[in-house]
């Protein structure tokens, strides 16, 4: 492949668009970028300020000299704040509760959307989130939208979390973040018009990351004859 490719994943949450993103970037050796966790890392620093993350002078404050930077390894990506890796707090409920709010505000999606492309510049890359094929890579080579039904996803999330919540708490967090992700006014969870559409609701990992590989390799064998 002699050309910068981008792969745009975005979806509902627990919809597996973050164990696919990583294992098709493994399985071509590209790098991966999980974009909700710039969000969660804004929110645990809003946090770990005492700031209130409705409140958008408060989180203005926050980003001002604040950096934010992921490495990618073998055990996936590690966000750091300010040179700490700040990975292990990412999923904690209260950090759930409070990006909320803070992804809704522009002047926080506006930097992390340069955050994002910067990160993501001159490599082969997959890139998940919530506007990665509407606003962050409208250009994107090829576009991917996974959705699953609740009870489903909620499932998912249960296993990931353990025993430190009830699945009716998941399904409620869960519906509660569709909710404000797809009816935010500053760039709302949507299906790009020019994006596939992956239901996840039956699939294994296996099948979903089987089903990307090879819209990647159609995609790439009609670049490069072209
Ligand atoms: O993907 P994850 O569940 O970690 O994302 C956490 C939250 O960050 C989402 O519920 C959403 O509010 C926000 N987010 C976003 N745009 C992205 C990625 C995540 O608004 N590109």
């Amino acid at each position: 492949m002699n050309r910068n490719f981008v792969v745009a994943i975005d979806g509902t949450s627990g919809s597996g668009k973050t164990t696919t993103a990583k294992k098709v970037a493994e399985h071509f050796g590209w790098v991966y970028l999980e974009t909700g966790a710039t969000y969660r890392a804004v929110a645990y620093v809003v946090l770990k300020q005492g700031k209130d993350p409705r409140k958008e002078s408060e989180v203005t404050q926050v980003l001002k000299g604040l950096r934010l930077d992921v490495k990618c390894s073998e055990k996936g990506q590690r966000t750091f704040v300010n040179g700490e890796d700040v990975t292990d707090y990412l999923r904690k409920d209260e950090i759930d509760k409070a990006v909320t709010p803070v992804s809704k505000m522009k002047v926080v999606r506006e930097w992390l959307v340069g955050v994002q492309r910067k990160i993501s510049r001159n490599q082969n890359v997959v890139v998940e989130g919530r506007d990665i094929g509407t606003i962050v890579f409208p250009d994107a080579d090829l576009k991917i939208y996974m959705d699953a039904e609740l009870e489903i996803r909620a499932r998912r999330r249960k296993k990931q979390k353990g025993n430190t919540v009830s699945l009716d708490e998941v399904k409620k967090d869960l519906k509660r973040r569709d909710y404000h992700d797809s009816t935010r006014s500053e760039s709302p969870l949507k299906k790009a018009p020019d994006a596939f559409f992956l239901d996840t609701t039956s699939l294994s990992i296996e099948g979903q990351v089987d089903w990307v590989v090879s819209k990647v390799k159609q995609l790439n064998e009609s670049i490069t004859s072209i």
